[in-house]
């Protein structure tokens, strides 16, 4: 009998405080089947089962929402990612900008092997709203740069949650598919 374990992968979601970081979360995670788990350290993270490529994994999801709870963690928060996912409200300018900041954090606590393919995903959230600061294509741009892909949605009206984690369990699961890591 050949033993099967269940790949976890980590998932880091990021970015300023206010930008909608548990709402994407909690919308995703609540749309289907959801666990809450509490870990030892103190930090909680939600984890969800989903099918990718036709592979069960399991995306463990850390919300990083209360900043200041984490500080004690250092690195163990972003150690062991297997994707990062950046956060920012397309109604702030501010939330926009201050990815460049969140990208070189995330790289330097996480120290990933190799940096330059490391998935980073970027959503814009909050798109449901008028009064817009960051275009599609600004954002687009910014991306095109830094090597991350780009989503923008909703957590509010739901538009475009599940796509982004899709596409993350999609790119921490490779070069091994179906394998546990
Ligand atoms: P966090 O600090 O990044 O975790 O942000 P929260 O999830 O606490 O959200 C901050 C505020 O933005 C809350 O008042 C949310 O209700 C609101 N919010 C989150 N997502 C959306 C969205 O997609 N559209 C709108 N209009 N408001 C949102």
């Amino acid at each position: 009998i050949m033993e099967w374990k269940q790949p976890h992968l980590k998932v880091i979601l990021i970015g300023n405080s206010g930008v909608g970081k548990s709402s994407f979360m909690n919308r995703f995670v609540n749309h289907r089947f959801t666990n809450l788990y509490r870990a030892t350290i103190g930090t909680d993270f939600l984890s969800k089962e989903m099918t990718v490529d036709g592979c069960s994994v399991t995306l463990q999801i850390w919300d990083t929402a209360g900043t200041e709870r984490f500080q004690s963690l250092g690195t163990a928060l972003y150690r062991g990612a297997h994707c990062c996912l950046l956060l920012f409200d397309v109604t702030s300018a501010a939330s926009f900008s201050a990815l460049e900041g969140w990208l070189k954090e995330f790289l330097l606590q996480a120290d990933p092997p190799d940096p330059a393919s490391f998935p980073f995903l970027v959503v814009g959230n909050k798109v449901d709203l008028e009064n817009r600061e960051v275009t599609r294509k600004q954002a687009e741009q910014w991306c095109k740069v830094s090597g991350a892909e780009y989503f923008e949605g909703s957590a509010k009206e739901d538009l475009n949650v599940d796509k982004p984690f899709q596409h993350a369990a999609k790119a921490a699961r490779q070069p091994n598919p179906c394998w546990p890591r």
